[in-house]
C-alpha cells in the first residue's frame, strides 16, 4: 500500500467499498470517474495508473471525504462519509443530535 494517499492510508477498510458504491449510488459522478471508481470497487486503488489516482483523489475523495466531524472533531468511519458530506460533515452521533435539537 504505502501512504501515497495521504489520510486515505486505511484504503482496505471495511465500508470504504460500500461507501464508494454510494458515491456512485448518487449518480452525480462523470462517466469517466465512475469507470474509475468502479475499478476501486473491483480491483483497489493500485490498480490505477497515475492518471486515473490523480482523477479519483480530485473528483472523489477530495468532493466526498471529510478529515473529521465539523462538531465534535472525531474521525469519520467510512460507512458514515457519504452521509457527512451531505449533511454539513457531521459524524453520525452529531447528526443525530443536530436532528434532535431541531425537532425538539
Ligand atoms: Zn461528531
Amino acid at each position: 500500500m504505502g501512504g501515497a494517499m495521504g489520510h486515505n492510508d486505511h484504503m482496505e477498510d471495511d465500508g470504504f467499498n460500500d461507501f464508494l458504491q454510494e458515491v456512485l449510488n448518487g449518480e452525480s459522478l462523470e462517466k469517466a470517474t465512475e469507470g474509475i471508481t468502479k475499478l476501486v470497487i473491483d480491483k483497489g486503488v493500485n490498480s490505477l495508473s497515475e492518471k486515473q489516482r490523480y482523477v479519483f483523489k480530485r473528483d472523489v475523495l477530495d468532493v466526498y471525504t471529510i478529515d473529521g466531524c465539523t462538531r465534535c472533531e472525531s474521525p469519520v468511519p467510512w460507512s458514515e462519509m457519504y452521509a457527512a458530506t451531505d449533511n454539513g460533515g457531521l459524524c453520525n452521533y452529531c447528526w443525530h443530535m443536530s436532528e434532535k435539537i431541531k425537532h425538539e
